[in-house]
């Protein structure tokens, strides 16, 4: 099988499964402890909890502290409830991930920022007086767009508003840049699903979402050692190899284009992760061309929407028609994608879609 899926998940780096098997047993049976207990097996799981939230702070700006959390849209959601005491408007761009825009639309009131065609969100555009928080995702997962986080975090502060970046997709790839919350997730980075992290500035509060021992301080439940360990371990290698992955996914971008070259392309070419590649193709049929490529894993919109037969609002809010948006797949590659399988992937897609006379 061939795994050109990178935005939906990534493979497991064998360093964070190394670092995970020791808290789930150990080589002496004592790895299972409780991280929240006072004795010495529960003292020995939190300090492996207080390693791994270093490695991964490691990647995000300095003045704030990571909270772990069980995913991505629990952070995120925890980041937009919690904060929403005083009421006021949720401004957040039309290309966010379901976890933003779902959640705005249910606590409401909100506002959404336009994006232009490469699913850029022009930082002049205006938004309510009354908005108390500003969503931009730093990495769109579905077309790649690299947004002027920078730019909004600074309009965001201006107006007195909260600054919210999903950096689920830009973790571990580029610096992350300031806000206020800052939502993560380890299973796009080499890590293990099942969990993610709050990055909370300095002096900020949340209203708890989750209650109960507050073990996180703003979350409770008991921290598994192994999943905090497992994304310690990713989070550091992602550093340490960050120039190195962005050099081998340069290479894959540049080979993934001459191969796609009859196809095109969604979204910009520049501002835009070169893991991603969105691309259409007028009259394909996606869901014949994904049933004739089974050893070929790659998207039809986000893996979110995929199957859910809706039309994905990103390539919409970009200016797809529905039809073309029907016509779009997503091929995502990474650090462990070699040329080979590019190269055959992008074939058997190539060769599939001219078998329905494109
Ligand atoms: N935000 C973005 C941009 C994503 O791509 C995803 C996952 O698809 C999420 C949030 C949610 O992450 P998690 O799976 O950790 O909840």
């Amino acid at each position: 099988m061939i795994y050109l899926d990178y935005q939906a998940t990534t493979p497991l780096a064998p360093e964070a499964r190394d670092a995970m098997l020791r808290w789930l047993d150990g080589p002496d049976g004592t790895g299972f402890g409780n991280p929240h207990s006072p004795h010495r097996m529960g003292r020995q799981a939190a300090a492996a909890i207080e390693l791994a939230r270093d490695q991964v702070a490691a990647l995000l700006p300095p003045g704030g502290k990571v909270h772990f959390t069980g995913n991505a849209c629990e952070a995120i959601n925890l980041a937009m409830r919690g904060s929403g005491g005083e009421g006021g408007t949720v401004a957040l761009s039309a290309i966010e991930h379901a976890a933003v825009y779902e959640t705005a639309r249910l606590i409401g009131p909100w506002h959404e920022l336009t994006v232009d065609d490469a699913g850029l969100c022009d930082p002049a555009q205006d938004f309510p007086p009354d908005t108390r928080m500003v969503c931009m995702m730093q990495v769109n997962n579905e077309i790649g767009a690299i947004q002027p986080t920078i730019e909004w975090h600074r309009r965001a502060k201006a107006a007195g508003a909260l600054f919210l970046t999903d950096a689920v997709q830009s973790a571990g790839k580029m610096a992350v840049t300031g806000a206020d919350f800052i939502a993560i997730s380890a299973h796009k980075l080499h890590g293990p699903k099942g969990i993610g992290a709050l990055w909370i500035r300095d002096g900020l509060t949340l209203d708890p979402q989750v209650t109960g021992g507050m073990q996180e301080g703003v979350r409770s439940g008991t921290l598994s050692p192994a999943l905090c360990a497992g994304f310690g371990a990713a989070a550091k290698l992602a550093k340490e190899r960050q120039p190195q992955d962005k050099a081998h996914i340069e290479q894959l971008w540049n080979r993934a284009r001459e191969l796609f070259s009859g196809w095109t392309i969604n979204g910009g070419a520049d501002a835009r992760w070169h893991g991603n590649l969105n691309i259409r193709r007028e009259g394909l049929d996606v869901n014949r061309l994904m049933s004739e490529c089974r050893n070929v894993m790659f998207s039809a919109g986000s893996a979110c929407a995929s199957g859910s037969g809706k039309t994905s609002h990103v390539l919409k809010a970009i200016g797809l028609t529905d039809q073309q948006a029907k016509n779009s797949i997503r091929v995502g590659f990474g650090r462990y994608t070699t040329m080979e399988e590019l190269e055959q992937g992008a074939n058997a897609i190539n060769a599939a879609a001219e078998a329905q006379g494109l």
